[in-house]
């Protein structure tokens, strides 16, 4: 994803080894269980057959934003379950935090199919409710050896996202996981998929070869929800091709669209000059631009991204924004689509996801999304140093930077990747996104390797050797997909022995621990030196509520600050200080009078009652990092700077 909106996608596996996955659990499986392997009855033991599953989706009242599910299970004909349970993800990849995708649930049902050919009534399967998240469909009454059951229900969907799905009056664009439950313990199964669209709307998504596509088979449960599809009555579609890949910009707007698919192209061949070919046949960009002011997101998967802008394209400065976008969900093509955490995939939907790779999955992807423009040629020198000295600003000012480490912030993503809160929490102060911190990282890592191997190599090199070993040339791990997921050990590894020294001291400090890096060092290699201005003379520490432009309201407090030293709490007003009427809008013209050691006298509102108090202002811990060319950089220096912008 993208960090306020984010972009992800997969591919076929080879039957045989889906089978070898599959006898492996068993036997590890029969192991584990044989000390009372004779009680568990034949019944137990058929369901870790794989089971012929085929889900139908239907979308009859789309004003209704009810998709229809059902999912056709054939049971084996020598043992048949008693009975079957079907989960809703409590999440889905791409996305950490929790969002219980079954509170959206209603109507399920289930019942026997008629035997292929006959015409019958069978009556309804009872359903038992077993927790949030299951359904158990008793099937063991009829044993009714080689027939189906239809499990069926509806989910509501109204939302324009890389996470969440919409169908209404206009189309339907759904993401797999939270519409389709899978069957418990039958993930890995092969599935296959049918949409019964509405009459003249067309289906695309990442698997779609031809024209009118509505039949789909997946090797798995995962990779088929990895697979966000669009539906709609009208719907624009370019396609180009880079090196025998064809890739489809689908949309829903004209205006820039040439500029758009030729910006697209760059991209496509900028990464795919760092990283090699890709492995797919096709890819498909699905790009909306809601111009509603507020839907933005982008999600990356095996074969296609999702790509949501709040504007029209012919907004000022969408274009750029979404070609942001789209230069960070492509590069996931390989850094995390591929080569994953080892976390990442195959997913246990019951509990959050815990990696501490997130820094790497998204941070790195970060900021190669930001390399990647420069070198495509869509930005210049001026314009990336100024982004990357952004993020530097942002955790380097953020309190939270110096409490949670890289590691730890990608162990808290169900917290803080969009995660909606009840209750009040301090994570503004405590914590910082793997986002920007993993870019920082990635910056300061990138650009010591080039200083210490005087340009032989960089950090390109270590996302390339990490892609070879643990996804093109490992043993497939699992059922889910090529390869096996990494450590954040194997990383360490790796960057080590590219760099051709120990870096566990960089992993122990920066990664694992939560002091800045070394960015003198780092920028020192190419030439460039970081600098950074004080963002205001005088400092309190608060920041006032931006949805309150009256009063100056307090929406947040940093710790050691004047401010919280003074007793100053979240959700006070600030109605008077030092004399004059306090508001946004002259706050900073009103702190720019005084110095630091002033002691100011300030009145509060708190809870409907005047609190008077003393705040004594000191310097400021905030501060605007730039980038800026060293007078002395020496010409070696100079070329390492153009083969880092340059990629060569
Ligand atoms: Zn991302
Ligand atoms: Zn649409």
């Amino acid at each position: 994803m993208l960090s306020n909106a984010r972009l992800k996608y997969p591919k076929a596996k080879v039957i045989h080894l889906q089978v070898m996955n599959r006898l492996k659990f068993l036997i590890s499986r029969s192991l584990s269980l044989s000390l009372v392997l004779f009680t568990i009855s034949v019944a137990a033991l058929a369901q870790q057959q794989p089971l012929r599953i085929k889900y139908w989706l239907a979308m009859s009242h789309p004003s209704s934003h009810l998709f229809e599910v059902t999912i056709e299970v054939g049971l084996p004909a020598d043992a048949n379950p008693s009975s079957l349970d079907f989960q809703m993800p409590r999440w889905s990849p791409g996305r950490y935090a929790v969002f219980d995708f079954a509170k959206n649930v209603q109507e399920v049902k289930a019942r026997m199919a008629c035997p292929a050919g006959l015409d019958c009534a069978l009556p309804n399967l009872a359903i038992t409710r077993l927790d949030d998240q299951t359904w158990r469909a008793q099937v063991g009454s009829f044993t009714p050896s080689g027939m189906s059951v239809m499990f069926s229900y509806k989910v509501f969907a109204n939302d324009l996202s890389g996470t969440f799905s919409q169908l209404d009056s206009r189309h339907a664009n759904f993401n797999g996981g939270c519409v389709f439950m899978y069957v418990v313990n039958h993930k890995q199964d092969p599935v296959s998929l049918s949409i019964n669209a509405p009459k003249n709307w067309r289906v695309i998504n990442g698997q779609t070869e031809g024209k009118d596509k509505t039949e789909w088979q997946f090797p798995n449960w995962d990779i088929m929800i990895d697979n966000p599809t669009e539906i709609a009555p009208d719907w624009t579609e370019n396609d180009f091709k880079v090196e025998d890949k064809t890739y489809r910009v689908v949309g829903d707007e004209g205006g820039k669209r040439p500029d758009l698919v030729r910006d697209i192209e760059k991209i496509v061949r900028t990464e795919t000059a760092m990283w090699g070919p890709p492995e797919f046949d096709s890819y498909t960009f699905l790009i909306h631009f809601a111009n509603d002011g507020h839907s933005s997101d982008g999600m990356e998967h095996l074969t296609s991204t999702q790509v949501i802008m709040p504007g029209s394209l012919g907004e000022a400065g969408m274009l750029e924004e979404t070609l942001d976008g789209i230069a960070h969900e492509f590069f996931h093509v390989w850094n995390v689509k591929r080569l994953r955490p080892i976390e990442l995939g195959p997913w246990d939907f019951t509990r959050p996801a815990n990696t501490r790779g997130l820094w790497i999955a998204e941070g790195i992807t970060n900021y190669y999304g930001h390399l990647m423009q420069r070198r495509a040629g869509l930005s210049d020198d001026a314009k990336l140093l100024s982004t990357l000295a952004g993020q530097i600003t942002e955790v380097e000012n953020a309190p939270g930077s110096r409490l949670m480490s890289a590691e730890e912030s990608s162990l808290s993503a169900p917290f803080i990747d969009d995660a909606v809160h009840a209750q009040h929490t301090n994570l503004e102060n405590t914590s910082i996104s793997y986002y920007p911190k993993g870019e920082v990282l990635g910056i300061v890592l990138d650009l010591l390797i080039r200083g210490r191997t005087n340009g032989k190599a960089s950090l390109d090199d270590v996302m390339r050797r990490m892609y070879q070993e643990f996804y093109l040339k490992s043993p497939n791990a699992t059922y889910y997909l090529r390869g096996r997921g990494f450590k954040n050990e194997d990383f360490e590894r790796v960057t080590s022995e590219v760099a051709g020294m120990d870096m566990s001291d960089f992993f122990n400090r920066y990664v694992r621990g939560v002091e800045s890096p070394p960015f003198e060092t780092a920028f020192a290699q190419v030439g460039l030196r970081l600098v950074r201005d004080p963002r205001a003379p005088v400092a309190i520490g608060v920041s006032a509520d931006e949805n309150d432009q009256a009063n100056f309201k307090i929406a947040s407090v940093r710790p050691d600050s004047p401010a919280a030293d003074a007793g100053v709490e979240v959700g006070d007003i600030i109605t008077m200080f030092g004399g004059i009427k306090l508001t946004p809008a002259n706050f900073l013209k009103t702190i720019a009078r005084y110095k630091p050691g002033d002691r100011i006298q300030v009145t509060l509102q708190r809870g409907g009652h005047p609190v008077q108090t003393t705040i004594t202002l000191a310097s400021t811990k905030v501060f605007d990092y730039r980038l800026e060319e060293m007078n002395d950089a020496t010409p070696g220096a100079k070329a390492l700077r153009s083969a880092w912008l340059n990629g060569k």
